[in-house]
């Protein structure tokens, strides 16, 4: 058997005690115990601190396992070889048409033939590692938390998460920032961080109960970028230090001053996973969140004064949202879906539209300058040329939040049975922001008469990409 030995130097724990030459050597060692004869060493630099870059060595050695010329693949530790859940899955993909074998030095053999094999790929996988390493880290950062948040003295209309100087970080308040603008960034609502942080006794700054207002003036202020603000732009850096970095703080504004959010803040939406995804199998109308006469929670498709819809089609919410859940696990499962689904967050592209913004929100302060101000341009004239505008910026914004949060909540997503686990303890806006990542319709046909129970053939999903 010809095997390919794999190395990778990174930037982890594992990486840097582990010298390309202590791999190298285990592997080679591996190789000889197996009786196998090396075809070719593969070893990538992988100091970057971005674990996307790609890793050329890594490439060229599936494309010769692709090509038959080597026919087993060596590597000290699975971790090794995927960095990421999209990386595994390409790989269990490559190995599954060609049948190659997979050696590790520290986890043996692992089959990616079969369900149990990946499985156990997963768990083994940097991914699985990185999940439970995150986990522990946020329910330490928690415990700590709930014992500092006991000590914050009320009072005072210091800014949130600085001392009465306004200077210095209050270290536990800081914390508390970050992460609400991580929970807002992973899809949840703002609304929902407020009830949270009330329900933990975290104190604001006046000792009132926080409101969605006041949290959302928190998240977007300047002030915890480490910026100064003036008349609603960014005038300079300040002179105190930021407790969220620039980037952070510019996603959560996209997505908190998106205006589409405002619109539908409505009540009884909330506590419906499918809103706006569900849509009638016979008419295209959106479903309508409304609870049947006994109170059970359904969706129909709503006609009469104000709507829309044939008036024909009535579903239990509950049955539909375990279906639409289950198949979201299924899907994510599958290799070829999870890669299809997660497009890379694009920083170019958000780097684009940003300033796509930046320049049409000058534009429009010029234009205000010219009529207002300077009186160089009439009041139609003025008005036609900012319509345009605006709506400009509108829709630039509303691409903004959505690729924000998206790619927020798919970024962490864990994989298998912890997937499950999140969903259960994860908020309704999380689970939502999860289907709006992955989902693009639910179509929910007619009933067949006389059947009472629940037919997941009714159903028909439409995924996103
Ligand atoms: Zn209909």
């Amino acid at each position: 058997m010809r095997a390919a030995i794999y190395c990778r130097i990174s930037r982890d724990n594992e990486g840097r005690e582990l010298g390309v030459g202590r791999q190298h050597q285990d592997c080679r060692r591996e190789v000889e115990r197996r009786g196998w004869t090396v075809a070719d060493l593969y070893v990538d630099n992988d100091l970057s601190a971005y674990s996307g870059k790609p890793r050329p060595e890594y490439r060229r050695m599936l494309n010769d396992v692709q090509a038959g010329t080597v026919g087993a693949i060596v590597a000290w530790h699975p971790d090794r070889l995927h960095r990421s859940v999209r990386e595994l899955e390409d790989f269990i993909d490559v190995i599954a048409q060609t049948g190659a074998t997979v050696a590790t030095c520290t986890a043996g053999d692992y089959d990616l033939s079969t369900p149990d094999g990946r499985f156990t790929a997963r768990i083994l996988g940097s991914v699985a590692r990185k999940e439970s390493d995150d986990k522990s880290r946020r329910l330490r950062r928690k415990h700590l938390e709930l014992a500092e948040a006991g000590h914050i003295s009320g009072g005072g209309t210091r800014p949130f998460g600085y001392e009465s100087d306004r200077r210095t970080v209050n270290r536990s308040e800081a914390k508390l920032v970050r992460e609400a603008a991580e929970r807002v960034l992973a899809g949840e609502s703002i609304r929902g961080i407020a009830t949270d942080w009330n329900a933990r006794g975290v104190q604001s700054v006046t000792g009132k109960p926080w409101s969605a207002h006041v949290l959302k003036r928190l998240l977007t202020s300047a002030r915890i970028a480490g910026l100064r603000e003036h008349r609603g732009a960014v005038a300079a850096t300040a002179d105190w230090p930021a407790i969220v970095d620039r980037q952070t703080w510019e996603r959560v504004r996209a997505i908190l001053l998106d205006p589409r959010r405002q619109k539908n803040a409505g009540r009884t939406a909330r506590r419906y996973l499918l809103t706006g995804f569900g849509t009638c199998g016979l008419c295209g109308a959106k479903l309508v969140a409304r609870p049947r006469d006994d109170g059970r929670r359904c969706y129909v498709c709503a006609s009469g004064p104000g709507f829309s819809g044939c008036g024909k089609i009535r579903v239990l919410a509950e049955p539909l949202e375990e279906l639409v859940r289950d198949m979201i696990f299924v899907a994510l499962d599958s290799p070829a879906t999870a890669a299809a689904l997660s497009p890379a967050p694009d920083d170019d592209d958000e780097g684009r539209l940003r300033e796509a913004i930046r320049q049409d929100e000058e534009a429009l302060a010029e234009l205000s300058r010219d009529y207002y101000t300077d009186r160089a341009i009439g009041r139609v004239e003025y008005l036609a040329s900012r319509g345009p505008l605006e709506a400009r910026i509108d829709e630039a914004k509303r691409r903004l939040a959505d690729q924000t949060s998206q790619a927020g909540v798919l970024a962490d997503l864990p994989v298998g049975d912890t997937l499950r686990d999140e969903w259960e303890s994860r908020s309704l806006d999380w689970r939502r922001a999860l289907v709006k990542a992955v989902l693009a319709e639910v179509r929910v046909g007619p009933a067949v008469k006389g059947r009472n129970r629940f037919d997941p053939d009714r159903v028909d999903v439409v995924w996103r990409a």
